[in-house]
């Protein structure tokens, strides 16, 4: 293999990260340094659905053979279909092996809420712990890889010879060639490459100003509050209608819950949802992440439906209390030798089990094109505007259809506004509504994005 001809020097050693090392290392030999703030690679966090087109980026990266080390099973094969009666689902999934990933029902009901449609997927979702797929991740990074804890970016500088300063918050620094930012939500590197986007004049007009812009690209919140907690399967009763489905969605006006089993089944997923009226887009008071007692949840949930008592029940005394945040429209990823990717880029609602998912395809495609043997450090910068070009609109499309959902999950999207007695024209619009968008998340294959990427790749190095 040729010497390998720049250094990456990643921020941030979270899912993002970790995939673009994993990458860089698979197929090149790119030295690496990742820095991150915390003491440890974090393994904290709860439930991820890892769907079709993130599962092939995981295969890629050789992770299959690491699962089955683990027992982990991959997911199925089937037809896609949105079905309305529990009974034909049952047949249907017998006959065709479709998967069935979601049942909505509406549970704010204190005697029995009712079956609104069943979600069938053309394959399942594999659901993971997140603590397991950061282990597999880290299995996988080359020898070439240095991990460096403890080291928070507050800056960078350019310095001549194509080289950039990383300043961290212990007055220490460090140099590299290419820097990306994998920095989650709060991105230091997303703010000041925003600025170095500013001055380089290619964005829109209305974007020109820096205080515009800097509003454009921090973080909102989206007006709802998450509970999130991890059950024991023991503590569900065997017949509970939970184990029914892959995963469950009680809804009510404003709220809704979401469970699934992960791992295997040694968990199930929690995720309980309300959200504040015209709270969308309003700054939000207090810390993003708190402990919450459990009686937080049992009052927020009070009248709904005796099953879903029974999983709040089956709660620990102590849960997450999250205000969910997500970006906009980023315009940007790249520019220069700096990218951003993940959630630093685009940050999303939870709703369609799609943040990671992203933040590994946006980082499979940028260590794939990185490694290219037709990639040099002086087309890095025609390199990082390939990698914003594929990238950047059908991210910042997820981050749209996320939210939607969550409008629809929780009675309050233009379909169905959860006033009964409901017709069933405008249940069959919501789940049609529903359906499309869970439908646009599964096409289409990251190694198409590539033959892209490659092509694009092409272009440029002939141009010259
Ligand atoms: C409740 C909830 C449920 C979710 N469920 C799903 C799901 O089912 N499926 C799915 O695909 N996604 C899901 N997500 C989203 C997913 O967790 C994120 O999208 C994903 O973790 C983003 O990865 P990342 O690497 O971009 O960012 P992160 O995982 O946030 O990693 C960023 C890393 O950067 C470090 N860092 C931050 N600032 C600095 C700095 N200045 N210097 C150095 N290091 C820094 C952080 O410590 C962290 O380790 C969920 C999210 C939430 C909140």
């Amino acid at each position: 293999m040729a010497p390998p001809k720049f250094r990456v020097a990643i921020c941030g050693g979270g899912i993002g990260g970790l995939t673009l090392a994993a990458t860089l290392g698979r197929y090149g030999n790119t030295p690496v340094d990742i820095y991150e703030s915390a003491t440890e690679i974090g393994t904290i966090g709860a439930g991820i659905s890892v769907w079709r087109r993130t599962w092939e980026v995981m295969q890629r990266l050789g992770l299959q053979e690491e699962m089955d080390k683990r027992n982990i099973p991959i997911p199925r094969e089937g037809k896609s279909r949105a079905c309305t009666h529990i009974y034909k689902h049952i047949i249907d999934v017998i006959s065709s092996f479709a998967v069935p990933i979601l049942l909505c029902r509406r549970a704010d009901n204190p005697v029995e809420g009712k079956d609104l449609f069943q979600l069938i997927a053309p394959y399942a979702a594999i659901p993971l712990h997140r603590m397991h797929l950061i282990d597999l991740l880290k299995s996988v990074l080359p020898e070439n890889c240095t991990i460096h804890t403890s080291k928070r970016l507050t800056s960078y500088t350019h310095a001549g010879d194509n080289t950039t300063v990383l300043h961290f918050d212990d007055g220490s620094t460090a140099t590299t060639n290419v820097l990306v930012g994998a920095d989650g939500i709060r991105s230091v590197v997303r703010m000041q490459l925003g600025a170095e986007v500013l001055e380089s004049g290619r964005l829109p007009k209305e974007l020109q100003s820096p205080t515009v812009l800097q509003q454009a690209i921090e973080p909102k919140w989206t007006g709802t509050i998450v509970y999130r907690s991890l059950i024991k399967p023991d503590k569900v009763r065997a017949d509970h209608p939970l184990w029914k489905s892959t995963g469950f969605c009680y809804s009510g006006k404003m709220k809704h819950i979401i469970v699934y089993p992960i791992s295997n089944g040694a968990f199930i997923n929690f995720l309980a949802f309300y959200t504040v009226p015209d709270g969308e887009g309003t700054p939000y008071e207090g810390k993003w992440m708190r402990d919450a007692p459990k009686e937080e949840v049992l009052d927020a949930f009070q009248g709904w439906e005796p099953d879903v008592q029974e999983l709040l029940e089956a709660l620990d005394p102590v849960v997450s209390h999250w205000a969910l945040h997500a970006m906009g429209s980023v315009p940007f990823a790249g520019e220069g030798r700096v990218a951003i990717l993940g959630d630093s880029m685009h940050a999303m609602t939870t709703h369609l089990g799609a943040g990671a998912g992203q933040a590994m395809e946006d980082s499979y495609l940028l260590g794939r094109l990185l490694s290219h043997s037709s990639t040099t450090l002086n087309n890095v910068p025609a390199v990082m505007r390939i990698y914003e070009n594929l990238r950047l609109v059908p991210a910042n499309k997820t981050v749209a259809i996320s939210r939607e959902l969550g409008l629809m999950y929780e009675l309050n999207g233009p379909e169905y506004n959860g006033e009964e007695p409901v017709g069933d024209d405008v249940l069959q619009r919501w789940r049609e509504a529903i359906y499309k968008r869970w439908e646009a998340y599964w096409q289409g294959h990251p190694e198409d994005d590539w033959k892209i990427a490659e092509d694009k790749l092409q272009q440029v190095t002939e141009k010259k």
